[in-house]
């Protein structure tokens, strides 16, 4: 046995790193193990979601709880926060109705009034009545003959240049700009393991995998659970399982057996010539996993875009989604998807599937077709509890006493997961209350953009990826 801890946190990715933060923020121990390199390097994200505009299938509750967890993500890593607003619009040839749409914004702009009220920082997306703008095809045809603005400001501005491009006859009107931002995974894996390096509460522990865990709560040691890595065996008094995907594994060495889905799916990177002026993030809405579900164009700098399409051809994938079934453990994928996760792509497979991608946009976005492949997809499969497919929600289940399992379907839930083990730990007398609680987290706030910028242009090199993906399009000073 080497060291005990208070807290033993299984899995570097944004619930882990944040959970550790904020542990070390009021002075609470841990061990963090990550198996990769460095931290936040499981499946990407590149969306805030605050607002849930993406999903016209979810609850009203959902998209409020997803616009109020955003907010305090945000506050907490402002650097990763691209601040460019999104387009959303609805294919004539699709169900989706815009109304109910503009209905549901309604909703958020006034959940978004009390958010400001509780706290006037919260006001991260702009003031609530520029939270979104409708225009009909007459303001269309208005803008469409508006000249480019090369860095836009208003929501008209970025109407004006995502028009030079948009077939938008081909929409149903009104169309939408809203305050959705982009989110960089690169920059908040930089902010967090430069914070986690700064602190002797943390000991991180990358290039670790942990192989075993065990429950020795019977034999009244000074701790509670056994890690078990390589060559070495950790005792701490609070385990919390943050391995992602990997969750149900580790929970099988515990013999727990919970209801699980798991989704592998990817993100593709093209090429673009370089355009007069910044466009906002397209979305054109559509059934996901039929042919013509959602397409969704994300810009980055430099001239590259992210592509998603929610289709089998691009980013869902053939026995993509698995459940746990009663006979076994845990789901596996197939060997298809094994290989793209554990060893990586083929060329071949790369250059089809990002075509493909391409030619979907290009089918709102006729000059898009000259794009061109821009580097190896974002790719990686997360966990949804239960048995919904179309949960965007998860938080956390403590299925034992002193263990904590987090069950994140969305990275913005991360603080969330970290407050609510934070209670519980206080509750089972692991640390003393805690009488000050902030929302300010100082080893997050004393690492500087300079910093940032370079560790998150490294990350992205060395996962294989062009250093422009670590920039944000509209810099936050
Ligand atoms: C293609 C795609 C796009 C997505 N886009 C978005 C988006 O735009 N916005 C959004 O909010 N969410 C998005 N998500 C979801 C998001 O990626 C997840 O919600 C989030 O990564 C979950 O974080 P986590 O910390 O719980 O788990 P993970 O990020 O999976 O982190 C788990 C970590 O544990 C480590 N680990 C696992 N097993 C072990 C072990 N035995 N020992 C040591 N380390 C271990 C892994 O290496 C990993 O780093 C997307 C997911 C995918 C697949």
């Amino acid at each position: 046995m080497t060291k005990n801890y208070n807290v033993g946190i299984i899995g570097g990715g944004v619930s882990g790193v944040v959970i550790a933060l904020e542990f070390a923020k009021y002075g609470i121990d841990s061990i963090l193990f990550e198996q990769e390199k460095s931290v936040v390097n499981g499946p990407p994200f590149c969306h805030l979601h605050a607002g849930g505009n993406l999903y016209p299938d979810i609850s009203d509750e959902q998209c409020k709880i997803l616009m109020k967890q955003s907010i305090e993500m945000g506050r907490l890593f402002p650097q990763s926060i691209d601040k460019r607003p999104t387009f959303i619009s609805v294919p004539k040839s699709e169900k989706y109705n815009i109304e109910q749409i503009i209905n549901r914004l309604d909703t958020l702009v006034e959940y978004y009034k009390i958010l400001i009220d509780k706290d006037p920082l919260n006001e991260i997306l702009g003031t609530p009545e520029d939270y979104y703008k409708s225009y009909t095809k007459k303001d269309l045809i208005t803008l469409a003959e508006q000249p480019t603005v090369k860095f836009p400001k208003t929501s008209d501005e970025w109407i004006i240049n995502a028009l030079k491009f948009i077939d938008y006859n081909k929409l149903k009107t009104p169309v939408i700009l809203v305050q959705e931002y982009g989110w960089n995974l690169f920059r908040l894996a930089a902010q967090a393991q430069l914070a986690i390096e700064k602190t002797d509460k943390c000991n991180l522990k990358t290039n670790t995998t942990v192989t075993n865990i065990k429950d020795v709560r019977h034999l009244n040691l000074d701790y509670n659970w056994q890690i078990y890595t390589g060559d070495t065996v950790y005792g701490v008094n609070y385990l919390v399982n943050s391995s992602g995907f990997k969750t149900m594994e580790l929970d099988a060495s515990l013999r727990l057996n919970t209801k699980r889905l798991i989704e592998f799916k990817a993100a593709y990177i093209s090429k673009w010539h370089p355009i007069p002026g910044l466009i906002p993030e397209l979305i054109f809405h559509g059934e996901r996993g039929t042919p013509h579900g959602m397409a969704q164009l994300t810009p980055y700098c430099d001239d590259f875009y992210q592509i998603h399409g929610m289709t089998m051809d691009i980013t869902l994938f053939k026995e993509g989604l698995i459940q746990s079934k009663s006979n076994k453990t845990y789901p596996v994928f197939n060997a298809d998807i094994n290989r793209k996760l554990y060893l990586g792509w083929e060329e071949d497979d790369i250059n089809t599937r990002t075509k493909n991608a391409i030619e979907f946009i290009s089918e709102f976005m006729p000059a898009f077709k000259t794009a061109t492949v821009g580097g190896p997809p974002l790719f990686g499969a997360q966990q949804i509890h239960g048995d919904d497919p179309s949960l965007r929600v998860g938080e956390v289940s403590f299925p034992y006493k002193s263990y904590a399992r987090s069950e994140i379907i969305k990275a913005s839930s991360a603080l969330t997961v970290s407050n609510q083990i934070l209670n519980k730990i206080e509750e089972e007398g692991i640390i003393p209350l805690i009488h000050n609680k902030t929302k300010y987290n100082v080893l997050l706030d004393s690492i500087s953009k300079t910093e940032i910028d370079q560790m998150a242009f490294q990350f992205a090199i060395e996962r294989g990826y062009p250093g422009a993906l670590s920039r944000l399009i509209i810099e936050n000073e």
